[in-house]
């Protein structure tokens, strides 16, 4: 070797040694001199594996967020979702930083045939956000929004809750249509639809949805408009999580007064039948600016009532008479509608429908509100104050879009028909067996004049899945075959591939 060679090769070692991490010991890695342990997981068609502690090591060193696994502090409180019903243990969690973390996690998932859950607010009630034994992507760091003002568009990481979109654009007078509950998913959602209270007036979240970039299931990033990836777009906009990542999700917003006028009415249960013919039968025809959703409640006391939860998004001067209608029904006992700030009405659920329940559910679209099934709504609700009936206004400018101008099929619907059950005690099996017989019992009665569901609502299998995209389903199996052949992304309600 030249001398002057040798100086800049020694000079090279001498400098490197310096930066940490650039030499490491055997057993030492870039986050921590820990040597990692083998770890038992399961693969993504359900055997069980192992992973050696250096393939662990890999993924771990390959993240920017941390890697979470069973007995680490935070493994807990990262693998809980919403529903406490739900209670698995992934063999690892990623807490995903940015798009290059989700690139590796899937990377990772694919290389070694691991089951894969993506979690982004954890609300999915049949607890397809987390998996026994696979890999958690846990979206939840990455929540930051950038409205532009300008333009009137939103760009929201994967992990945001519809919260954090309802705060930043209301600032600037925008809104988009996002969920009643401020603490859900904003991808999920998206993703799956998204009904909220100005759906009527501005069409299902996933109407605006105008781009997205997005993880594949071969580990390519990729952005996602109406001229990059369009078939991804219309798959996006209600096919669920079946086709990669969502790292950031872009969304029209509209001008939207931050001061509505909303709150409920609330009727005694003599009144049930003649509120809920009313809204059966006028729920279609009302304003677009008037979004209805309607409870069943039983108070703490054992008595039945019907809660009108009435929005109105349009001129405040207009409020009253739009209201004129609902508020002439019986006698309300009580009325509370006045005007709020939208962002304050969107949280007004956040604490009674908060993390840590057990709940089980059953819902669907109903497209014709009839007589017959007011009757038997009726007839099946018997005073529980764990249980419930929600009703989820759909119609306005959510039946304006055809039903295959995006993957979410359901555009005649009147509204999503929601019933369910919580508890409280983890240990009663009985209360739990219960609990769930009850919902199921009242669905088979309710379900014939139901169509098509709601997905991440449900239980879910491929039949049903077929069924409820109808004239959409051999479309999203083409999208499917393209960006996921393997299926790796399943736990969702999930689109088989063909190929
Ligand atoms: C209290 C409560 C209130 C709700 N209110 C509404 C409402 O007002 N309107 C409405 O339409 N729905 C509502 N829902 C239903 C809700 O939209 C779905 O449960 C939805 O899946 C929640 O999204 P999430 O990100 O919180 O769910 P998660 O449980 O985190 O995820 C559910 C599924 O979504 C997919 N997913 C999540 N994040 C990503 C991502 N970044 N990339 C790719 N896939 C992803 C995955 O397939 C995952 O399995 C509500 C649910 C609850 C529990």
């Amino acid at each position: 070797m030249k001398r002057r060679e040798f100086c800049r090769s020694a000079l090279a070692t001498a400098v490197a040694a310096t930066i940490p991490g650039q030499y490491l010991l055997a057993g030492e890695s870039q986050h921590g001199s820990q040597v990692m342990s083998a770890v038992q997981a399961i693969t993504a068609s359900g055997k069980e594996t192992t992973l050696e502690g250096a393939t662990v090591r890999e993924l771990r060193d390959s993240l920017r967020g941390k890697l979470l696994l069973n007995g680490d502090d935070g493994y807990d409180h990262a693998r809980a979702v919403w529903n406490a019903m739900i209670n698995k243990r992934p063999a690892l969690i990623a807490r995903c930083e940015g798009p290059a973390d989700v690139v590796h996690s899937i990377n990772f998932a694919r290389a070694n045939d691991i089951r894969v859950a993506v979690r982004g607010g954890g609300h999915s009630i049949s607890g397809k956000s987390v998996c026994e034994g696979g890999l958690m992507i846990d979206m939840s760091d990455m929540n930051s929004v950038r409205v532009n003002e300008k333009a009137a568009t939103a760009r929201a990481d994967g992990g945001c809750l519809e919260g954090h979109i309802d705060r930043e654009a209301s600032i600037l007078g925008l809104a988009t249509t996002g969920g009643v509950v401020s603490h859900t998913g904003a991808a999920g959602l998206t993703l799956g639809g998204g009904f909220g209270r100005l759906c009527r007036k501005f069409g299902m979240t996933c109407d605006n949805l105008i781009g997205a970039d997005i993880v594949t299931a071969d580990g390519t990033f990729r952005h996602v408009s109406n001229d990059e990836n369009p078939d991804l777009l219309w798959a996006l906009k209600g096919g669920g999580g079946n086709f990669g990542v969502v790292t950031a999700l872009e969304y029209q917003l509209h001008t939207q007064n931050p001061i509505v006028t909303a709150g409920d009415l609330v009727f005694d249960w003599s009144d049930a039948r003649n509120v809920l013919s009313y809204y059966a039968e006028y729920g279609n025809e009302l304003p677009d600016e008037l979004n209805m959703n309607v409870t069943l409640l039983t108070t703490s006391d054992g008595e039945r009532r019907v809660a009108v939860e009435a929005v109105w998004s349009g001129n405040l001067k207009d409020a009253d008479k739009a209201l004129k209608t609902l508020r002439s029904i019986g006698k309300p006992l009580a009325d509370t509608v006045k005007t709020v700030p939208y962002t304050r009405f969107q949280t007004r659920g956040d604490n009674s429908n908060r993390h840590g329940v057990r709940q089980y559910m059953k819902s669907s679209m109903v497209n014709d509100f009839s007589e017959a099934l007011v009757n038997e709504i009726i007839e099946i609700y018997r005073p529980n104050p764990m249980a419930n009936f929600f009703f989820m206004q759909a119609g306005g400018a959510v039946s304006r879009v055809a039903p295959t101008d995006t993957a979410f099929p359901h555009r005649s619907a009147h509204c999503n028909m929601m019933r369910w059950n919580k508890w409280f005690d983890p240990e009663s099996n009985e209360q739990r067996a219960q609990r769930i017989a009850d919902v199921k019992a009242d669905w088979t009665i309710l379900e014939p004049y139901t169509h098509g569901f709601y997905v991440n609502l449900n239980d879910d299998n491929e039949k049903k899945t077929h069924a409820n995209y109808g004239p959409n389903y051999d479309r999203l199996v083409e999208v499917k075959n393209k960006y996921d052949p393997t299926n790796l992304l399943r736990l969702n309600a999930n689109i088989k591939p063909t190929i």
